[in-house]
């Protein structure tokens, strides 16, 4: 194909790019976004909080844990070694939580 033929051609393919954040991407089905802490299957082993990497988990109580989405790397392994049946520790699909709150990066709770 030659380069004019090339470029009018991509003329009228549809944009790649997407108009974030006027249009949101619907994420897929296993997505890792903001945590989910389901407070009533807790058992308070606390395996979560010593297996964290980042340290992003505060253990208050059995009941009560908090986790830092601005430290969280998503990695999975607090759910991962999460002994609660059904797990205690979940992610939901919320990805555009950024803030300049500090207070705002917590994680949800159910
Ligand atoms: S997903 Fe990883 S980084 Fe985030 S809280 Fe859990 S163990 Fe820590
Ligand atoms: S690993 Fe699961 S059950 Fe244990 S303290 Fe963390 S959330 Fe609770």
């Amino acid at each position: 194909m030659g380069l004019k033929t090339e470029v009018l051609a991509w003329l009228f393919r549809r944009p790649v790019t997407e108009n974030y954040p006027e249009q949101k991407k619907k994420p897929y089905q296993r997505f890792r976004g903001r945590i989910v802490y389901y407070s009533k299957r807790c058992i308070g082993c606390r395996l979560c909080e010593r297996n964290c990497p980042v340290n992003a988990i505060v253990f208050h109580e059995k009941g009560r844990i908090d986790f830092d989405m601005g430290k969280c790397i998503l990695c999975g392994l607090c759910r991962d070694v999460c002994p609660a049946r059904p797990k205690a520790i979940a992610f939901s699909t919320e990805y555009d939580y950024s803030s300049t709150r500090k207070e705002d990066l917590k994680n949800l709770v159910k």
